[in-house]
């Protein structure tokens, strides 16, 4: 995965976005569970064309938060769900089902 260490970007307390499958971060060095996040972010992404994983990103997080604080909202997005609770099995990307992402809307396996 190509990482860009930026100054400022992304903006807030986020320490790192994945725009395209390119990593920008703030962060001096990245730790392996962020980094397989972020992968399981680019394979998102490519299922969905790249295009789709955003629109579809935006819509559901302005969906959760309707009744939700912006973090929950965050933190309740299908995609966050998949990659936050598998982040920390490296080894995820290898057996992961495609669209594996679809088990996870509506769910709140994150608290
Ligand atoms: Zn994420």
């Amino acid at each position: 995965m190509k990482i860009v260490k930026t100054k400022r970007f992304p903006f807030g307390t986020y320490t790192a976005i994945n725009i395209f499958g390119i990593l920008f971060t703030k962060l001096d060095k990245v730790s392996d569970t962020t980094l397989n996040h972020e992968k399981i972010h680019t394979a998102q992404m490519k299922e969905l064309l790249y295009l789709g994983f955003y629109l579809w990103y935006i819509v559901e997080y302005l969906l959760l938060r309707v009744k939700n604080s912006q973090r929950k909202a965050y933190e309740k997005i299908s995609f966050e769900q998949e990659a936050y609770k598998n982040e920390k099995n490296l080894e995820y990307l290898k057996s992961r089902n495609s669209f594996a992402w679809l088990n996870y809307i509506n769910k709140t396996n994150k608290q």
